[in-house]
């Protein structure tokens, strides 16, 4: 192989996932002042940004900024972005492997975890990410049916994603207004009836893993009381003992949590009540298949194996009258075809990025973001976490640890996608498209207004003929 990184012969890297740990990890590849580098940027969405867009609630649009640096990466010469092309549909990893040098996923963790309990599976019963991905107007997502006409809802967990569910089903119409919330789940929540949310802690709030900005925001809603019931708002004795040597975050978390528990309620509209100690065992029939209550189980805190303090549930049990469930217990991996995959931790295996099989390095191929260390941190963590793969890539690069790709060439890869997939999503596509989205918005007083579908936003470029030719769709 002749020497890879030259102007004659540019290291080629194909990144599937254009959420953040893909966008990072695209600008450190491309920041490489004595390489010349190309990258495709490929997701089986129309638009990049992954959970920036699809995830990110549509009431915190400071976090959303960071598309900007996005954008900046996307301009540095040698990137390219095919949006709406499916690794396993449209191109397989041996097609990639023909045209590339390395291959990195980071297609994020695209599932929820489940809780194992009876009635899991009974109608209003939902993931949070469902739930998350439908008012954000993810694709997918679009056609899904939450039973809003409910009164009371329980919101399983007390992650940060818990309390994004919480807050979007508390805030007023005039606030959710002033959002990018995709326009059906406007109107669904326009209508909602829903007027008492529960969040539901299986540790106190010493545990709880929700941080200090969003737990504040919940006591700031235009329409909504938040409550904590006194004695759950209490720590245990070993949480207290705890307290003296934690983290500032920590102690902040739990001052707030004890301010809520003092607040008398200010007769706003619908209640948001955060309970801690007790975990769900069974989700409820009403009678014909639809949610009608969640049994839970009161739980006390004991020390674990590993050193940390678990729920262990007391026999002290009750009824808690919901009709619509959501769990917000984690996100999780899902496995790519023609790829190794840790079913148990719901990742890729590998070494800091460097993926692994049976224990031994794959050649040329690296994970980077959630789908490498598992659903935590916020937007930033995937940029340290891609720079740490990168930084591999590179040695491996030095030392001659890459594919040999019979075509290395980018004309090549435009030709496969254009006849594989005519309909693809260039950047320039998606500035056009973004442009359109927020032009729309202006006109409505509203930061933008998504289009959610692959052929509405063909068709807002005045491109459903080649599609339609193609018969791609
Ligand atoms: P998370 O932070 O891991 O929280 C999961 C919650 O589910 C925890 O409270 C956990 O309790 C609970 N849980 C797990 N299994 C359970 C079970 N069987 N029964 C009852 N409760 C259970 O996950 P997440 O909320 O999905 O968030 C994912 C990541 O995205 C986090 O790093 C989060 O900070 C980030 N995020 C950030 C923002 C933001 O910055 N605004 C917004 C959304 C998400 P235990 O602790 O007891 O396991």
């Amino acid at each position: 192989m002749p020497s890879v990184g030259t102007a004659s012969h540019p290291l080629r890297v194909a990144i599937i996932g254009a959420g953040p740990a893909g966008f990072y990890a695209a600008g450190h590849l491309l920041g490489q002042s004595d390489l010349t580098v190309e990258v495709d940027l490929f997701d089986k969405l129309p638009t990049p940004h992954g959970l920036v867009r699809a995830g990110v609630a549509p009431d915190h649009q400071k976090i959303k900024n960071v598309t900007r640096v996005f954008d900046r990466i996307a301009a540095l010469p040698g990137f390219r972005f095919f949006g709406n092309v499916c690794l396993g549909e449209h191109v397989t990893v041996d097609d990639l492997k023909r045209h590339y040098h390395q291959i990195l996923y980071a297609t994020g963790a695209q599932t929820d975890r489940s809780l194992g309990i009876p009635g899991e599976a009974l109608d209003g019963s939902h993931s949070a990410t469902e739930f998350v991905a439908w008012y954000n107007g993810h694709p997918e997502f679009k056609d899904r049916r939450f039973d809003l006409t409910q009164e009371r809802v329980a919101v399983i967990g007390v992650g940060n994603v818990a309390i994004d569910v919480a807050r979007i089903l508390c805030r007023t119409p005039e606030e959710l207004e002033r959002t990018d919330i995709a326009d059906y789940a406007l109107d669904a929540l326009r209508a909602s009836r829903v007027r008492e949310v529960f969040i539901l802690g299986r540790r106190g709030p010493a545990q709880a893993k929700f941080t200090n900005a969003e737990i504040k925001e919940l006591g700031e809603l235009d329409g909504a009381d938040v409550r904590v019931p006194p004695d759950e708002a209490e720590l245990d004795p070993l949480s207290a003992a705890e307290l003296e040597n934690a983290p500032r975050s920590v102690v902040t978390n739990v001052e707030i949590v004890q301010d809520y528990a003092r607040r008398p309620l200010s007769g706003k509209p619908k209640r948001l009540t955060i309970r801690f100690l007790v975990s769900p065992v069974e989700v409820l029939d009403d009678g014909t298949g639809h949610v009608g209550g969640l049994k839970l189980v009161r739980n006390r805190l004991i020390r674990g194996d590993d050193g940390s303090l678990r729920p262990q549930p007391t026999d002290t049990f009750e009824t808690l009258p919901v009709g619509l469930v959501f769990r917000s217990v984690g996100y999780r991996g899902v496995p790519l075809p023609g790829v190794p995959f840790d079913d148990r931790r719901g990742i890729i295996p590998n070494d800091g990025g460097r993926i692994l099989d049976d224990g031994r390095p794959v050649v040329g191929q690296y994970v980077a973001g959630w789908i490498k260390r598992g659903p935590t941190g916020v937007i930033g963590t995937n940029k340290a976490d891609a720079v740490e793969t990168v930084e591999h890539m590179l040695e491996d690069l030095r030392e001659g640890r890459l594919l040999d790709p019979p075509e290395p060439s980018a004309e090549a890869v435009l030709h496969l996608i254009r006849s594989r997939r005519p309909c693809f999503f260039s950047y320039a596509d998606w500035q056009r498209l973004d442009g359109i989205e927020t032009t729309q918005g202006r006109q409505r007083g509203r930061p933008r207004v998504k289009l959610t579908c692959a052929e509405d936003m063909l068709a807002a470029l005045g491109r459903t003929a080649d599609c339609h030719v193609a018969g791609a769709e």
